[in-house]
């Protein structure tokens, strides 16, 4: 971009300066004004999302018997974590009224973080759209018989190619080479070994870039095009991925329900969702807005040197603008979050749905890497903390949202949901290094 195009935001949009000085912010979406609809997506798909699921779970128990137990559905439970408050309070300097409680993302099955909803999702809808149009299933059959070699077989005629800064990647590699596939995975620099030794580990071929994750993605889908027989999972603007995300919000509604959790006009939901691309949290959102409406408040985490989403929503430019442009080096420990551009499809239908986005510094990740073991013997990996800092950023620094929405005198009705979004998967030396990090 050029200098005197970013001169000009500065002077638009104060809060770009403090964001290039490293200062922690709090950004207000006007998200009641006027937008474009945007009618690329609807919640049909969601549902669809859904329903495939269901029928995938036969072979997700067979496939992967940690699954058996949940029935071939890949889930987390939400859990109360008002053992935190304390802690929450004392770090952050603020009192924080409401209920608190962790969606459990860091542990879901399979691969053990958010990207198993929306990657594993999308590599299931390309192998049944296979399978449909060769004829080697109806929908009404049952699917174990994907753990066949028979049709391990058929899928190894098969590739899907994907760039990751790490975890779509050890999604999309478990799921695929477990069907028979042949994958690629194109990793950004900021991706970790053990994801790299584990994914050849399964048969799955890794491509590493001295880069960051844009130019992963656009390396894979480069490669991917030459090929009529690859499909590429593009972490940038599928809407298979999109959906996959967004089925979480169906369970997450049922969940509240059955743990006597209301949300309504007196007492609202705020979520807190770490954010990379945008993907995994947009879905989310989305989600969520359908079945809750007003009542329900979302707000993004970014790191302090990659709040892409937060500089691409405010400024309305999404992918045309970059962390870089504005002096940011798009480094931090939170290798999930890694990502110095933006989602314009996701940025787009965030416009009317989210309330906010907030940075967070990689310091605090790791102090609340250690409360959340200390306390309640939760491991989740640095990135899934930037929902930590949520409640935080809002009571601190977000008086003027809720007196707008008159939600002051109702706060003490309110529910905070972190999301938490990955470490299960994170190797115990791994977690000992985290855990001693200063
Ligand atoms: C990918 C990821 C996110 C963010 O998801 P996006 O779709 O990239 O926005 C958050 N946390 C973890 C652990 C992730 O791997």
């Amino acid at each position: 971009m050029e200098k005197e195009r970013v001169n000009q935001l500065y002077q638009q949009y104060p809060l770009l300066k403090e964001m290039a000085s490293l200062k922690c912010v709090l950004w207000l979406n006007q998200y009641e004004k006027e937008h474009e609809l945007v009618e690329a997506f609807t919640f049909d798909k969601v549902l669809e999302a859904e329903q495939r699921l269901k029928r995938f779970s036969s072979y997700l128990k067979v496939a992967f018997p940690e699954t058996e137990n949940c029935d071939g559905i890949i889930e987390s439970e939400i859990k109360d974590i008002s053992s935190l408050r304390h802690w929450m309070q004392h770090i952050g300097d603020v009192n924080i009224q409401g209920k608190l409680l962790l969606k459990c993302d860091h542990a879901l099955p399979i691969s053990g973080s958010i990207k198993a909803r929306g990657g594993i999702y999308e590599v299931l809808k390309f192998a049944e759209h296979l399978a449909l149009e060769h004829q080697l299933i109806r929908l009404e059959d049952n699917y174990s018989i994907f753990h066949s070699e028979s049709f391990r077989k058929f899928f190894n005629q098969y590739k899907i190619a994907v760039g990751s800064t790490g975890n779509l990647g050890l999604s999309i590699g478990m799921i695929g080479a477990k069907l028979g596939f042949q994958v690629t995975v194109h990793m950004s620099a900021d991706a970790k070994e053990w994801k790299k030794q584990l994914l050849r580990h399964k048969g799955v071929e890794v491509i590493e870039y001295a880069s960051d994750y844009s130019k992963a993605v656009e390396e894979g889908r480069k490669q991917a095009e030459l090929d009529p027989k690859c499909h590429f999972i593009d972490d940038e603007n599928s809407q298979d991925l999109f959906s996959g995300y967004a089925v979480a919000a169906l369970r997450l509604q049922k969940q509240l329900k059955d743990a006597n959790i209301i949300i309504d006009a007196n007492h609202p939901l705020f979520v807190y969702l770490p954010c990379g691309v945008g993907g995994g949290p947009g879905g989310v959102a989305y989600g969520l807005k359908q079945l809750y409406g007003e009542h329900v408040h979302i707000f993004f985490g970014e790191p302090l040197q990659s709040p892409c989403m937060l500089i691409g929503m405010m400024t309305g430019l999404h992918d045309n603008i970059s962390v870089v442009d504005i002096g940011l080096n798009n480094k931090t420990e939170a290798d999930g979050l890694a990502v110095g551009r933006a989602s314009k499809f996701v940025g787009k239908i965030m416009e009317p749905i989210i309330s906010g986005c907030y940075t967070v510094d990689d310091t605090f990740l790791f102090e609340s890497l250690r409360a959340l073991n200390g306390i309640e013997q939760i491991f989740a990996e640095p990135s899934a903390h930037a929902g930590v800092y949520g409640p935080i950023s809002l009571f601190k620094r977000g008086q003027q949202y809720l007196n707008r929405y008159q939600l002051l005198n109702k706060m003490e009705q309110a529910t905070h949901l972190i999301w938490s979004t990955g470490g299960n998967m994170v190797p115990m030396d791994q977690r000992q290094q985290y855990l001693q990090k200063i």
